[in-house]
């Protein structure tokens, strides 16, 4: 079960609802019960959830309708307790472009805003701030003021803020995207400081968002760093699993036969006992060549004792080793038998591969 409900499909765009979100209306049910003991008030009380989150689908249909205007479909909207997500198959690569969709959902709360208080201000209505507040006084004043807030939080300049990715846009206009993302997020993490002091001494509740932020602001900033993204991948997801080996008696024309018929480079040798006895590299392979022929047996010219690695141990770890020991091939073993090799250069490609598939993966806006 994904725990959500879908309300309809407006625009090609699914749209869901969080069971969570009974929560809230029921808490905000309750809540007014509490204070007026009137079910007019309990309507009324809901009545104001339910129109503030039309103005927070809204928003993220601002988010969603940009990026179709630069080709890039929504998957779904789903409406959270804490506000809606819109979930983008990527972000546009030009900065521009992500600035645009970035700053239309924001700009459709103050549009909503803006047209109450045209409204308000003609028909003469319109009620001093002063006495206004979130549970009371005139209904379409009160909206107004939560589109306002909404813009504010929104562009708060801080992932996942929809103005933490106005920043980043607009540093990526100067700089390369990863500098910018890690310049917008640390920027974020400041920000969440500054809120979280604030909060302690004011409203608790900015401790909870300078919380969020941070949050949102690491993930970003960790998303684009290298070393979080080799971190956390066992070597079995990375390693090279086709691959031929050779006996210690094998002779050198055995495994010219073997570099020809295929594209590997250094091939393990194994014992009788299925142990991994050495390593034969390619260079190795060609100055034995020269010097002594190819009736030579491998054994005499390969590195004995390669440092091994398990297939659970971690691509960093692997890294490591090659470094350290000079052989730019490990036999990657398991339970004491050998499944695989590693090289830098496989790991190089696995993590090409995990690039290419997490860009096209969705984005929450
Ligand atoms: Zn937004």
């Amino acid at each position: 079960m994904k725990w959500q409900w879908k309300l309809g499909t407006f625009a090609g765009i699914d749209v869901y609802i969080h069971v969570t979100f009974l929560l809230l209306i029921g808490w905000v049910g309750y809540s007014h019960w509490l204070e007026h003991r009137s079910w007019l008030e309990v309507l009324k009380g809901i009545g104001f959830i339910l129109v503030l989150f039309l103005c927070v689908i809204l928003h993220e249909y601002g988010h969603a309708l940009t990026a179709r205007k630069y080709g890039i479909r929504t998957r779904d909207i789903t409406l959270y307790p804490i506000g809606g997500v819109a979930r983008l198959e990527r972000m546009p690569e030009k900065p521009i472009e992500e600035l645009w969709v970035a700053l239309m959902g924001p700009a459709v709360n103050v549009v909503i805003a803006a047209g109450l208080f045209a409204y308000l201000f003609l028909t003469g209505s319109l009620v001093p701030l002063g006495e206004l507040t979130v549970a009371s006084g005139n209904f379409l004043e009160r909206v107004m003021t939560v589109n306002i807030s909404l813009v504010l939080f929104n562009l708060i300049p801080a992932f996942p803020m929809d103005g933490g990715r106005v920043l980043r846009a607009l540093l990526a206009m100067r700089m390369d995207y990863v500098r910018a993302t890690q310049i917008a997020a640390n920027i974020g993490q400041g920000m969440a400081f500054l809120l979280g002091f604030i909060g302690l001494f004011s409203n608790p509740f900015l401790l909870f968002i300078a919380f969020f932020v941070y949050i949102g602001a690491s993930q970003e900033a960790s998303a684009v760093q290298m070393k979080n993204v080799i971190g956390g991948i066992p070597v079995g997801r990375a390693m090279l699993t086709d691959y031929k080996s050779l006996s210690p008696r094998d002779t050198l024309s055995r495994m010219a036969q073997l570099i020809l018929a295929g594209s590997q480079h250094d091939f393990p040798v194994i014992d009788d006992g299925d142990r991994v006895v050495g390593i034969v590299t390619r260079d190795d392979f060609l100055s034995a060549l020269t010097q002594h022929g190819q009736n030579v047996a491998v054994s005499a010219i390969m590195r004995s004792n390669p440092p091994e690695i398990d297939s659970y141990d971690m691509v960093e770890t692997a890294l490591n080793r090659i470094q350290e020991s000079g052989f730019p091939t490990l036999p990657v073993t398991h339970a004491g038998h050998l499944v695989g090799l590693i090289t830098a250069e496989n790991i190089a490609e696995y993590l090409m591969i995990r690039t290419a598939l997490r860009t096209s993966q969705a984005v929450t806006i």
